[in-house]
């Protein structure tokens, strides 16, 4: 979704250019089991970075859809981070775009 997210604009602003996509690339690291090192904390920053500094509402929307997911999941990424998942079913729910950059 936040791949999608990032690559749905015209990339005229800084946080679609620049923001929006680096998110999107980080977030696979946390969706599977193994190492984060400091990417939840680089995400929230980049989320800071992004927010409010736009033409529209789009990043800032894509930034709460990012905080909610850090929020709602943050069990199951803890249990990512000591190399558990506690997914019984591992396909991917939505269609993921290829990557158009
Ligand atoms: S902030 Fe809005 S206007 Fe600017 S590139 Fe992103 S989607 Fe387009």
């Amino acid at each position: 979704m936040l791949r999608y997210l990032a690559l749905e604009s015209a990339g005229q602003c800084g946080p679609c250019l620049n923001g929006l996509p680096r998110i999107a690339a980080t977030f696979p690291t946390l969706a599977a089991p193994g190492p984060q090192g400091g990417t939840r904390e680089d995400i929230a920053r980049w989320a800071g970075l992004v927010e409010g500094r736009r033409a529209c509402h789009h990043p800032d929307g894509t930034v709460r859809l990012v905080r909610s997911a850090l929020t709602t999941f943050a069990a199951e990424l803890d249990a990512h981070a000591a190399g558990h998942c506690t997914a019984t079913d591992h396909s991917p729910l939505l269609p993921v775009p290829a990557n158009r950059s």
